[in-house]
């Protein structure tokens, strides 16, 4: 039997988000132990892949992630996250709830102070950043819960080899810059993550599979030579003028943001010509000590934001990839942050099958798929990256 600890609940979670789900998501945690201490709790899920020799799963929620309500209708609902827990925990996985909320000198590690003093001061009101990205009266909470946990999961990369750490939060952030928030998202949650492994002096890769461009992460880290960002998306879909190939950075970051815009209707076999080719050269020359990613589930077929032709299964391959990203100089620690998805019907089950790949499952990616197009968008940014 596989042994892993598992950090014991700390703060209460909010009962609609519980009973939406259909009940308590760790009945056996109410037991009456000490809350706060870690113990050793026996996993007899725990899937330990072959070729990892103490593989360390967290899963982190963030526990009052599921009070920011955008607004009905909004297609950042707070069923994602609902779903998303009910699929993974029916599939086995172990969840934790994660109260942590970041501080203001964690949020100012990566964004400029008036902007999170603007966001702190919505806090209880509500408000909205741009047209799309709109705070209830909770949200500020939410959000800063979301950092926090993203933070927490970075800590729990430093406990040793062989880690990996999921955080389930809303809402998203790739697309918050320094300056501002955007795209439903309001702070940076992965960045802010990556810039407290940097702080520590650990070399950081951020992989965003997201169908959108992470362009607030790009403009975090875009002049930084100790982050690896590497994004491939839907070729203009949003932002529609960002994440161009093109685009590999400035000053002493040149070269170290890698773009791969897709075009629309792109199915896994470019997805996997472009880890083959750009993603995994890219990750190894760079040589990260962790590989942190955003994960979006909105490339999927189905998703109402985004325009490519992921299958559920297909999202193996992404957990395959990233595991393969930390192969090596990473020692295998991987940090994973939820970004978009939204078809509440597919989301859970992606997320499944992500962390089946992780876990090893192989997924075939059918060459006969892949477009003279996508084929050549995927060799001139290895031409540019000079990953001849
Ligand atoms: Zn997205």
């Amino acid at each position: 039997m596989a042994v892993a600890w598992v950090r014991r609940a700390q703060a209460t979670i909010p009962p609609e988000l519980v009973e939406s789900a259909g009940g308590p998501f760790f009945p056996r945690w109410s037991d009456g132990a000490t809350p706060g201490v870690d113990l050793p709790v026996p996993m007899t899920n725990l899937r330990v892949p072959v070729g990892w020799s103490c593989h360390m799963l967290s899963i982190l929620l963030g526990v009052s992630d599921n009070l920011h309500e955008p607004g009905r209708g909004h297609p950042d609902s707070p069923e994602r996250l609902t779903r998303l827990v009910g699929s993974l925990s029916a599939a086995g996985y172990e969840i934790s709830r994660c109260s942590r909320e970041a501080t203001r000198d964690e949020l100012i590690t990566i964004h400029e102070p008036t902007y999170v003093d603007r966001v702190l001061g919505l806090d209880g009101i509500g408000g909205a950043l741009d047209q799309e990205t709109l705070l209830g009266p909770s949200s500020v909470k939410a959000a800063l819960n979301a950092a926090g946990t993203a933070l927490e999961m970075s800590d729990d990369l430093l406990g040793g080899n062989d880690r990996q750490s999921f955080a389930l939060v809303r809402p998203p952030g790739h697309h918050a810059r320094p300056g501002g928030g955007a795209g439903y998202c309001v702070f940076n949650n992965v960045a802010l993550a990556a810039e407290r492994l940097r702080r520590k002096g650990l070399r950081v890769c951020i992989l965003d599979w997201d169908v959108h461009h992470g362009d607030g992460t790009e403009d975090a880290f875009s002049a930084n030579s100790d982050v690896l960002f590497v994004s491939i998306h839907s070729d203009g879909l949003f932002p529609e003028d960002t994440g161009r190939a093109a685009d590999v950075g400035r000053a002493a970051g040149r070269g170290c943001t890698v773009n791969i815009p897709l075009p629309a209707g792109s199915t896994l076999a470019a997805y996997a010509l472009a880890t083959d080719r750009v993603i995994l050269p890219a990750v190894r020359r760079f040589g990260p000590d962790v590989v942190l990613s955003s994960v979006g589930f909105d490339a999927h077929e189905r998703d109402p934001q985004g325009n490519m032709l992921l299958k559920t299964g297909d999202f193996a391959y992404v957990g395959s990839a990233i595991r393969m990203a930390a192969t090596g100089s990473a020692s295998g620690r991987i940090g994973m942050v939820l970004e978009g998805g939204y078809d509440v019907e597919m989301i859970g089950q992606c997320a499944v099958e992500l962390l089946r790949g992780l876990e090893g499952k192989s997924v075939e990616s059918p060459a006969q798929d892949l477009t003279e197009e996508e084929r050549s968008r995927i060799e001139e940014v290895a031409k540019i990256h000079g990953l001849e």
